[in-house]
């Protein structure tokens, strides 16, 4: 082994580099949220005719996606529409899932294919080029039920409140047990019984200016995400590296001094 203890050290610096490059590019590619903040400066002309956020709406859907629908697969139970978490009663359901992140900077309309660099811009086309796909008739602004789902808690750009409004916590929990009772009658069964038991206390019981009760304490969905595995992955195959660079190493270190005593005893011979 030709490699030198300063050489090995380059190597190995070089090989941390480029998987810490890809890490940052992973974890850019996987969480759009950053564009988020810009996202809310967007044109508001068609929000006002609309009378909803489609950033909290979005918001209000992962929570659901996350905290609730997990557990209402389990029971194998199916929401009515009269529900207001229903995808049905969801204004922008339909445009959100034609939307494709086919790349990290590149997002495609699923209605015309055109692509947009940012989530944003196509956020923005779909306000102006299919503004006709949104049903405005009835009130169905999942932005609206974003109090009752805590969607403060997914949304990074809202300021978190130091101080508790006890009218607007009842307001909200009111509400709160409405949905439940109208998601979840307590007259349809062990599981809508069950179910209405358990949104009570994910999203109701946290609900209290007394302070404690923590919302989503049930838990949500457990999936190995793919961020994970490629992180386990990547330090996986820098460890086995490591250990055959030290290897190599260490074997050059011990050929190294095995060839000097051998020059040494040669020299010796020759002198005597
Ligand atoms: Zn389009």
């Amino acid at each position: 082994m030709g490699l030198t203890r300063k050489q090995l050290t380059i190597l190995f610096l070089c090989l941390c580099f480029t998987v810490f490059l890809q890490l940052t590019s992973v974890s850019s590619s996987t969480s759009p949220q950053g564009q988020k903040e810009t996202a809310s400066s967007r044109s508001f002309e068609h929000e006002k005719e609309v009378h909803c956020s489609r950033e909290r709406s979005r918001a209000a859907w992962k929570i659901i996606d996350e905290y609730l629908m997990p557990f209402v697969e389990k029971e194998r139970y199916k929401i009515s529409s009269r529900c207001r978490l229903h995808p049905e009663n969801d204004l922008y359901r339909d445009q959100e899932q034609h939307k494709m992140h086919v790349d990290i900077n590149e997002w495609r309309c699923g209605y015309c294919k055109k692509t947009f660099y940012e989530e944003k811009y196509l956020d923005k086309h779909f306000d102006n080029r299919h503004y006709d796909l949104l049903n405005v008739s009835h009130s169905k602004c999942l932005a609206d039920v974003c109090g009752v789902l805590h969607c403060d808690l997914v949304l990074d750009s809202a300021p978190h409140k130091t101080k508790c409004n006890p009218a607007a916590t009842g307001r909200n929990k009111h509400l709160c047990e409405s949905l439940a009772d109208s998601c979840f009658p307590v007259n349809e069964g062990t599981s809508a019984l069950r179910l209405n038991e358990f949104f009570l206390r994910q999203f109701c019981d946290a609900h209290t200016c007394s302070g404690g009760r923590k919302p989503f304490s049930k838990g949500g969905k457990k999936e190995t995400s793919t961020l994970y595995v490629i992180i386990s992955v990547l330090v996986l195959m820098l460890l086995a590296l490591f250990y055959i660079f030290m290897y190599l190493y260490l074997r050059g270190i011990k050929r190294g001094s095995q060839g000097l005593k051998h020059i040494s005893k040669s020299g010796q011979k020759k002198r005597s």
